[in-house]
């Protein structure tokens, strides 16, 4: 007989018809009481038996961690905490766990730290904090789909093998299959990558946008949704060697629009979030309130999980030009008082993550947009405002996070594009492809990219980006 979801037998009437249920077994509590999750919901169902009418030998199995197949009658739960239960008719073991073995592992009913959770990656799905999370990224996942078609965005598979390196993102993860031991060398000793699979040097891409560009030309609203990877050696709580990025382009935008669409992207995805996972938000937002109970006052946001999500949906985000926020920050307290780690004394800094916090958690207190950056400290492709030494660039800033998507206005003036390529000394043969679209019917666009974990951490309350990808990618971690 098939069986039914947890979430959904939760929400069922109690009635007299047999129902069937698996899962794994949370708990089992005087012979009699057995608390069991599937994955679908956060919550358990309890399962109620008879332990006269079992065998000491099958009771025994019934282990933390083991798998059951349960058939029996929904009822109307005695007990508080939930509205109903079932009534064991039969019961199967699926799938044995050993009691001494499961007491070794974070699938012991105990409290776990989440630097132990990572360490056994590959059990933590069965956790109320990491399945809660997991429910949430999937949920996000599909609303930020949802976003995009429903407003006339094509969804477009960027590569992750590339060639070019001249987005200046990040460092990059060289692909080969060479064998290393043996490496081909010309007459210079020079390692010859024409002989290598591309028959040049190839490596993992950090981001979809140059290809996405390509293609708003053609279909004139874009998004792609894909793994990148950096190999940028930052041991931080807000990077991933690999992560997964979001990253609209659009034909015609200018960076207004480009703003308007990344407020309003942002405000989409999170009320979904609030609409569709309010049982694993609840949780997460009981899990973060008793971490904040052990910070110093001066440490704690003052606001719940979901009351801080509302207050993002809200609100308008505050657009501020780099030079009014570095005006802010050279006035700003922790500036004169010497407590930031990178003191800004004038215009063309570059923003760290603690100016970036500073700005939203303290002066503006709500999400920010900076916009119009310096050239010098921007990427090529950025589009030259009229003053000649900013680019109509725009951060999103979010409260905990920093930086939470980072987009521009692109160059699509051929020659001042040339210009920028050749004095940021890129190879013009590497980007003819990228250069050429300007020549034909080019337009004004724009677009972002989101990092899709930093978003994650946002909705969920969760502190390290570590936890909320399923086997996080770091400096010397590469284990499952
Ligand atoms: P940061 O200054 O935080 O390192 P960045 O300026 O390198 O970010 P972009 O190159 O603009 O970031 O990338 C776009 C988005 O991708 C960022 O806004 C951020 O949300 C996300 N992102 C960037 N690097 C990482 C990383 N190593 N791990 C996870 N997300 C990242
Ligand atoms: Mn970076």
């Amino acid at each position: 007989m098939q069986h039914i979801e947890i979430k959904k037998l939760l929400q069922m009437e109690p009635s007299l018809h047999t129902v069937n249920v698996k899962g794994w077994v949370r708990s089992f509590r005087s012979n009699r009481f057995i608390a069991l999750n599937d994955g679908s919901t956060i919550n358990n169902i309890q399962c109620v038996i008879d332990f006269e009418s079992y065998d000491k030998e099958l009771l025994d199995r019934i282990t933390v961690g083991s798998a059951i197949h349960v058939a029996g009658v929904l009822k109307e739960s005695q007990g508080r905490g939930q509205a109903v239960e079932i009534e064991v008719k039969e019961i199967e073991i699926l799938g044995d766990a050993d009691t001494e073995e499961v007491k070794k592992t974070i699938l012991s009913p105990k409290r776990h730290t989440l630097e132990t959770l990572r360490e056994q990656a590959h059990l933590r799905a069965r956790t109320n904090t990491i399945g809660a999370v997991m429910r949430v990224r999937s949920a996000l996942s599909f609303a930020i789909h949802k976003y995009f078609q429903e407003n006339g965005f094509f969804h477009m598979h960027s590569p992750i093998l590339t060639a070019s390196d001249a987005e200046g993102a990040g460092e990059m993860f060289h692909v080969t299959n060479f064998d290393l031991d043996n490496l081909p060398k010309d007459e210079n000793g020079k390692v010859d990558h024409s002989k290598d699979f591309f028959g040049k040097t190839a490596n993992l891409t950090v981001s979809g946008q140059l290809e996405a560009e390509t293609y708003a030309m053609g279909l004139g609203k874009v998004y792609t949704f894909g793994p990148t990877f950096r190999a940028e050696n930052s041991n931080t709580t807000r990077h991933l060697a690999e992560f997964w990025m979001v990253e609209p382009e659009v034909a015609f935008y200018d960076l207004d629009n480009n703003m308007d669409l990344a407020e309003d992207f942002i405000k989409y995805v999170i009320k979904y979030a609030l609409e569709h996972c309010a049982d694993d938000l609840a949780f997460l937002e009981e899990r973060l309130n008793k971490e904040e109970q052990n910070k110093p006052q001066s440490e704690r946001t003052g606001m719940l999980l979901r009351e801080k999500l509302q207050f993002v949906i809200e609100n308008t985000f505050k657009r501020v030009s780099y030079t009014e926020a570095i005006d802010i920050l050279k006035d700003s307290k922790p500036n004169k008082k010497g407590k930031f780690k990178y003191p800004i004394d004038a215009w063309g800094a570059d923003l760290q993550s603690e100016h970036e916090r500073f700005l939203v958690e303290k002066h503006f207190k709500k999400p920010v947009i900076l916009f119009d950056y310096p050239a010098d400290i921007k990427a090529f492709y950025m589009r030259l405002n009229e003053d000649g030494k900013t680019v109509r660039a725009m951060d999103v800033l979010f409260p905990g996070i920093g930086e939470i998507v980072g987009g521009s206005q692109r160059e699509e003036r051929y020659d001042v594009l040339l210009d920028k390529v050749k004095n940021m000394g890129i190879d013009e043969k590497e980007v003819w492809w990228y250069l050429d679209i300007r020549k034909f019917g080019s337009v004004t666009h724009s677009g972002f990219g989101l990092g899709f974990e930093r978003l994650v951490l946002f909705v969920t309350g969760m502190t390290n980006i570590r936890d909320v990808i399923p086997y996080p990618r770091y400096p010397n971690h590469l284990e499952f």
